[in-house]
């Protein structure tokens, strides 16, 4: 294979954040590190020695370099992972600026072996502060070491400007961390003074987690995952319990980077308000996927800084993602009272004649009678229970009711409206078969094959048109509570609602200004749990801020589409078979279930002959 590192001509160079890559050993560890990872190496070590002071050595088995390219890779802009400025825009590397092995060649005694796996010999090349020393042919495994010794060694100031052993392998050992945690396939190892202070194996997140941060951690993380067009999230948070007075355990990674950004830190600690003891802090490992044209990296030399150009959305996501995963691990409380359950209007009332009141009054309404737990909880998801009459935990959410058969007057959504999209109603509302796959998609049988029905998706289109529906038929039924909400708020946030209320009051949002930054909401839409009214707002608020459409039109519909996707249920959420089939059938009752608001399929089709010729 030929030569792969080039010089960057002028321009592009000129285009990357200039600056000080190496402040300290930790520097030289992290950007060796990330050579190696570049490099395809799935076996890492690192070997310190004083703290970095004397040593620092990377040893990866990875792609290894040629002769001249292990000569030219101490250059300033030698890179072999850009070409061209555009490709500034497109990294898939985590390196891009061909700057580091020239930056610590010149402040260290280098010594770097290489060889690639079609090469018999490995290369050896020895530089000190940016003057070649010699060159040799060695034998060695495929793959690259490089040594960097007595740091700083030229200039003398900088040397004792390094703080004590203590304080720089502290820094070493965040940094292994930091690449460790961001790439758990990998193995790591990590000697210093010669004993072993890690030994990872190859594994998945959670257990690299264990493996770092040690056995009792297991037990204290929940998992997060959230799948949107923006983003990706997926790793864990910290139970609360275990929040701690230091900051330590705080991880972001995009694209397998570590970064740091206070907004999006401020997005998981706004997840954990309430939940948390005075002056602790959240552990967080969270891991973002997310385009490569949407980010910038190219801010800091240090490249732990990134720019999203969507910023105001990720906060968003990362906030309701973890709140959903610490109510959904029951981690937290519930912050409901223990109401009248007859005060929970069932959300799919719409198909009953206008004379149905929304709120009705139990005159048996025993306070002192014991509701099940379940009651109050998770009130936010009738819109797929609404039409289930045998279900458990259906009836559970409505316990006030003194006879399920109160209910059995609900009409099934499909009996009126399907057979449009399939002939002679192909989804029969009664007996629906369902069967949840992965909680993720609901799989059911149509005459003509199964479909397979994306769960958060469908729920979104079902929540969507009812949210718009409520606001353009002004009849959104509305819970009143007991006891008030109240928000604080900006007054740039306040005078946003403001001009949101008419439509947010339609769907069943009752709220006034009680002072010059504090909201008090009296009622919410029956669809949303109360537990769930504060996020949903803030929510709305953040995705308003930037645009508030001018037409009646198209603020409903912004508005329906922010509620839909905070409300509809994720992927990862258990639904039980009534709950299963109340999707399916109020999915295919919508105006058009073949898309999400967003214009993503909700479900496929697979015909009984595409099934056949599989099986040719
Ligand atoms: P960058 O990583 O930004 O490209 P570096 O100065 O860190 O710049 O490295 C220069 C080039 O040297 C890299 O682009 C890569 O081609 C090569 N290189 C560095 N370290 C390794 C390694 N461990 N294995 C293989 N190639 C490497
Ligand atoms: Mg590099």
């Amino acid at each position: 294979m030929a030569d792969i590192i080039q010089l960057l001509p002028d321009h592009v160079a000129n285009q990357i954040a200039a600056g000080e890559v190496v402040q300290r050993p930790a520097s030289v560890v992290k950007e060796l590190l990330e050579n190696a990872i570049d490099a395809a190496a799935d076996h890492i070590q690192l070997i310190i020695k004083d703290a970095g002071k004397t040593l620092v050595q990377v040893v990866d088995n990875g792609t290894g370099m040629s002769t001249t390219d292990a000569r030219i890779s101490f250059e300033r802009h030698a890179t072999s992972k850009i070409r061209v400025a555009e490709d500034l825009f497109h990294l898939h590397t985590k390196g891009f600026r061909g700057e580091a092995l020239a930056s610590i060649a010149a402040i260290a005694q280098v010594e770097m072996t290489t060889r690639r796996e079609e090469d018999e010999v490995a290369t050896r090349i020895k530089i000190e502060g940016s003057d070649f020393i010699d060159q040799d042919v060695v034998a060695a495994p495929v793959g690259t070491s490089v040594l960097v010794k007595n740091l700083f060694y030229n200039i003398p100031a900088r040397r004792n400007f390094l703080k004590s052993d203590n304080v720089e392998l502290r820094h070493i050992i965040d940094e292994f961390h930091r690449v460790a945690l961001a790439h758990p396939a990998i193995r790591f190892d990590l000697f210093s003074n010669g004993s072993e202070l890690f030994k990872l194996p190859s594994s998945n997140i959670r257990q690299r987690i264990v493996n770092i941060l040690g056995g009792k951690t297991n037990e204290k993380l929940v998992p997060v995952e959230e799948e949107t067009e923006v983003v990706h999230v997926k790793g864990f948070v910290g139970k609360p319990e275990f929040a701690r007075k230091t900051r330590g355990e705080q991880f972001f990674f995009v694209n397998d980077r570590f970064v740091k950004n206070s907004y999006l830190h401020h997005a998981v600690t706004a997840a954990f308000e309430g939940l948390l003891k005075d002056k602790t802090h959240p552990s967080y490992f969270l891991f973002l996927e997310i385009d490569p044209e949407s980010i910038d990296i190219n801010i800091h030399p240090t490249k732990t800084e990134v720019k999203f150009d969507d910023e105001h959305s990720l906060y968003a996501i990362l906030r309701s993602a973890i709140k959903h995963s610490l109510g959904q691990f029951n981690v937290a409380p519930v912050l409901d009272f223990d109401r009248d359950a007859n005060l929970d209007t069932p959300y799919d009332y719409r198909s009953q004649q206008a004379n149905m009141p929304a709120i009705e009054v139990d005159a048996d309404f025993n306070p002192f009678r014991e509701e099940s737990a379940q009651s109050g909880s998770r009130a936010g998801r009738e819109s797929y229970r609404s039409t289930s009459k045998s279900s458990g935990s259906w009836e559970s959410l409505y316990v006030g009711a003194k006879n399920p058969d109160d209910f059995a007057t609900i009409e099934l959504e499909s009996e009126e409206v399907s057979g449009q999209l399939f002939d002679e109603k192909e989804i029969s509302s009664q007996n629906t078969v369902t069967y949840q796959l992965n909680r993720k998609y609901i799989v059911s049988t149509i005459k003509s094959g199964m479909v397979i029905i994306d769960q958060h998706r469908a729920h979104q289109r079902i929540l969507y048109e009812e949210f718009l529906k409520n606001m353009t038929l002004k009849k959104g039924i509305s819970q009143q509570l007991l006891f008030p909400l109240e928000l604080n708020l900006s007054s740039t946030e306040l005078s946003l609602l403001n001009e949101l209320k008419e439509s947010l009051e339609n769907t069943g949002f009752a709220f006034s200004a009680s002072g010059s930054d504090r909201l008090q909401v009296t009622g919410i839409p029956a669809n949303v749990g109360e537990s769930e009214a504060g996020m949903v707002l803030e929510q709305l608020l953040s995705d308003f801020q930037n645009e508030i459409p001018d037409a009646a039109y198209s603020q409903a519909d912004k508005l329906a589409k922010t509620l839909c996707k905070t409300l509809a249920v994720r992927s990862g959420e258990p639904m039980n078979d009534a709950e299963q089939q109340s999707l399916v059938n109020n999915l295919f009752a919508t105006k058009e279930p073949s898309v999400t608001p967003f214009n993503r399929p909700t479900f496929i089709t697979m015909t009984v002959e595409e099934i056949d010729k599989k099986f040719i």
